[in-house]
């Protein structure tokens, strides 16, 4: 047998430095229990992947589950501003503890230890990944039925770290119904596949409009496809949500938990046990 030069793309099969891929997944911090871990994610940013992880998360509390949110958004932390967080993550020295939100949905976010919220987030992508596993392994999370974690938008080093630290047990593809949208959903489910990762389903976001005056369905973008495309990738659609003014004000208001609308319900349903 050749001598091994630990490039495992030029040597034997059988040679005995060849391990099996490691478990790079990092412990959470020991007090923390979490049951199910849910990640987030869009194949590119503005689609609605914090809007959704929002939706999900107070689904599953107004379904009386412990729930929580891990926003790994780092630059574009949206989910304090969302459910109105004006209260600072506190820490005790060695552990930081997640705010609760007015219905008790407990949040961790880089906006909740920032004093500048307004501040741009201006680190490279190891120190923003290293920040998400702080999140995951320093803050004391206690009793969670239902963690979801908003991923960083996109396919590359930050969400790859992100998928690789982070045990999820699924996660879901947000997409809105534009151009090049099952290029890009290809993308997210395909990188979830080589991570091993199983792919709950889609979320089509701003799928349509209401109109005010006579309820048509409007479909702003033109036709969605989302149907094709989660048969393309043997997964489902888990819910389309219309384009609302009012969820983007409940947003922009911090008062996400009010929001009424049935549209991930049959998602509810289906993933939480
Ligand atoms: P992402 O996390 O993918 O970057 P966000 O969830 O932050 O996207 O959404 C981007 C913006 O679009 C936010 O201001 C949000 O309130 C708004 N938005 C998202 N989805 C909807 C929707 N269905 N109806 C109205 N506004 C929406």
């Amino acid at each position: 047998m050749s001598e091994c030069t630990h490039n495992c793309s030029t040597c034997g099969k059988n040679c005995s430095s060849r391990t099996t891929p490691q478990d790079m997944h990092i412990a959470p911090h020991e007090l923390s229990n979490i049951k199910k871990v849910i990640g987030i994610v869009s194949g590119k940013g503005g689609v609605g992947k914090s809007l959704v992880t929002s939706l999900m998360a107070v689904e599953a509390k107004r379904r009386d589950f412990k729930t929580a949110i891990l926003d790994a958004d780092i630059t574009g932390p949206s989910i304090p501003k969302a459910f109105g967080l004006k209260e600072k993550a506190s820490t005790d020295g060695d552990a930081l503890y997640p705010v609760k939100t007015k219905t008790g949905i407990e949040v961790m976010s880089i906006n909740l230890l920032l004093d500048d919220e307004t501040q741009p987030v201006v680190w490279r992508g190891p120190v923003i990944a290293g920040v998400v596993k702080q999140f995951w392994n320093e803050v004391i999370w206690n009793d969670v039925d239902y963690m979801f974690v908003d991923m960083p938008p996109g396919t590359g080093d930050v969400p790859l770290t992100v998928y690789q630290s982070i045990r999820l047990d699924g996660i879901i593809v947000v997409t809105s119904p534009q151009e090049l949208v099952s290029m890009i959903v290809a993308k997210a489910v395909n990188m979830a596949k080589k991570m091993n990762i199983p792919i709950l389903g889609i979320v089509e976001n701003m799928s349509y409009l209401k109109c005010p005056c006579c309820n048509e369905k409007i479909e702003i973008y033109g036709e969605s496809h989302v149907d094709e495309i989660a048969a393309q990738h043997e997964t489902v659609v888990l819910g389309k949500i219309p384009f609302d003014r009012e969820l983007s004000k409940l947003s922009d208001n911090g008062c996400i938990e009010l929001f009424e609308g049935d549209w991930l319900s049959t998602a509810a349903d289906k993933l939480f046990e």
